[in-house]
């Protein structure tokens, strides 16, 4: 039994050191397997083209990234199993990154940082945290977790999820329409799936109320940036700050990178650690080789 590893070198001898301490009786190869029908697991970022022909005894594919939309499911046989990344520093870091978004948000930080630019002195006046009406897409793992960093400050807070959630303190709606009307701050922590392409567009920003700020930190192609522009320009939205585009990286000349009321960084929020990477990938191969549900398995179906 063997396990394929394609990532980083770096992050392979994170991963070959774990898995030789944890699981000795697995074979462990990077970038290539000798006998492909021994590899029963991959642990990859992309899917590679001959999965379904090349290792027909592969049981999971594991993401190293917290997402798994970069791959296509359709080429991944049916019988096996897609596994998303958890590892607790997701969470922690993306808990942090979200806080300085909100806060940014908040506290007007574009805006002072485009006055800095010309020398102006300019204060405006701070709206108190309780009358900011803060609303997280996404009840996951992460909104969950930023809805509860987001708490301390006395935000009014709201959520959004395909399915009904109850969360202590928070409106939890699955109709995207009310959500949006009380949203002044939105937060996107959606999957990228076929119904969350392009959400961020036009129709959804006229529904926030004027003035409103985004907070985008699922996946680029989730957002229409030509919508998110005019939105801005038009005084729809008053600020946003980006943490993923499309395409990644974005091109020099892309206007997201000079727009005045934008923050963006490079994909940074969170980024997998490869030790508690490996250790997440070691507990879903050993619960595999006991017959136990694997954590993180995603729900082919639905796409997350
Ligand atoms: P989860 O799968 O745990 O949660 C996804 C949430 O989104 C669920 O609440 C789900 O609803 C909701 N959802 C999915 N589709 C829809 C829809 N069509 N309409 C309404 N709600 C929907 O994911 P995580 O919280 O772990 O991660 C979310 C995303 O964050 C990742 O997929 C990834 O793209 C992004 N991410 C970004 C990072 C960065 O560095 N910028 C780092 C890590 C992740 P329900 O509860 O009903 O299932």
């Amino acid at each position: 039994m063997a396990v394929l590893f394609l990532s980083t070198a770096a992050r392979a001898q994170v991963f070959r050191e774990a898995f030789a301490h944890a699981l000795p009786d697995v074979a462990f190869h990077v970038g290539e397997a000798p006998d492909p029908l021994r590899v029963r697991w991959i642990v990859t970022w992309n899917a590679p083209d001959d999965l379904a022909t090349r290792y027909p005894n592969l049981r999971q594919i594991f993401s190293i990234g917290a997402g798994v939309d970069q791959f296509d499911l359709g080429l991944i046989p049916a019988h096996v199993g897609v596994v998303r990344m958890l590892e607790p520093g997701i969470g922690a870091q993306m808990g942090e990154y979200a806080t300085l978004a909100t806060l940014a948000m908040h506290r007007d930080l574009p805006r002072y940082l485009a006055r800095q630019q010309v020398a102006e002195w300019a204060p405006g006046e701070n709206l108190p945290a309780p009358r900011r009406r803060v609303g997280v897409m996404g009840l996951g793992q992460l909104g969950t977790l930023v809805i509860d960093r987001l708490r301390p400050f006395g935000f009014d807070l709201a959520g959004y999820s395909r399915s009904i959630r109850a969360i202590d303190g928070v409106s939890c709606f699955t109709d995207l329409a009310p959500f949006l009307a009380r949203t002044d701050i939105l937060i996107c922590l959606l999957p990228l799936t076929m119904q969350t392409r392009g959400i961020l567009d036009a129709a959804l920003f006229a529904k926030l109320p004027r003035g409103a700020r985004l907070v985008h930190l699922g996946r680029g192609a989730q957002l229409v940036a030509a919508d998110l522009i005019a939105a801005l320009d038009q005084g729809q939205l008053s600020a946003a700050m980006l943490d993923v585009t499309d395409p990644e990286p974005l091109p020099a000349d892309h206007p997201l990178w000079r727009h005045p009321s934008v923050i963006l960084t490079p994909h940074i929020a969170s980024q997998t650690s490869a030790a508690e990477g490996a250790a997440h990938v070691i507990a879903g191969v050993s619960a595999d080789l006991a017959g136990r549900p694997v954590a993180g398995l995603i729900d082919r179906r639905r796409g997350y």
